[in-house]
């Protein structure tokens, strides 16, 4: 697979979405890994490349993928956790001190939702819902990922 064909079927992964927060991706788009990939130097002094494999690689707008680069650590990318806790960072500093977010709050313009973030490749729209029996009624069932409840409809 040369690079070309490389990205093409890294887009096809999520059907031109961004892994991360589901935007249709334009025509610039990052590829963004699961893991964090590393280049190691082997003992024969040989450079290798630590997770490299396609199946680590996600599509990313480029604004998600940016929002993942530590500039303060070497450009280093962060792992998904610390990238999540680094959006819900910002979310709370940056944009809740906004004069205009709390206006719009009170004017019920905005809701908060207390939702966790949850990254658009590991949403039930993508891997599909986490079915469990709620022991309300006889077919009555609830989504552990996204607490959806539906009957099971036979
Ligand atoms: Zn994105
Ligand atoms: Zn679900």
């Amino acid at each position: 697979m040369n690079k070309q064909e490389e990205r093409e079927f890294i887009y096809s992964k999520h059907k031109g979405r961004c892994a991360f927060c589901g935007a249709n991706l334009e025509d610039k788009w990052h590829i963004s890994p699961i893991v964090p990939t590393e280049t190691v130097v082997t003992k024969k002094g040989d450079i290798e490349k630590i997770n490299d494999e396609i199946e680590n690689k996600l599509p990313s707008c480029v604004s998600c993928n940016l929002s993942r680069i530590q500039l303060s650590y070497g450009e280093k990318i962060m792992t998904l956790d610390k990238f999540k806790a680094s959006l819900l960072f910002s979310f709370e500093t940056m944009l809740k001190q906004n004069p205009d977010y709390k206006k719009a709050i009170r004017y019920g313009l905005i809701t908060e939702t207390k939702k966790k973030i949850i990254f658009y490749f590991e949403s039930c729209e993508v891997t599909g819902h986490d079915w469990k029996t709620t022991g309300l009624g006889n077919d009555l069932r609830c989504c552990a990922k996204c607490d959806l409840v539906e009957t099971s409809g036979n």
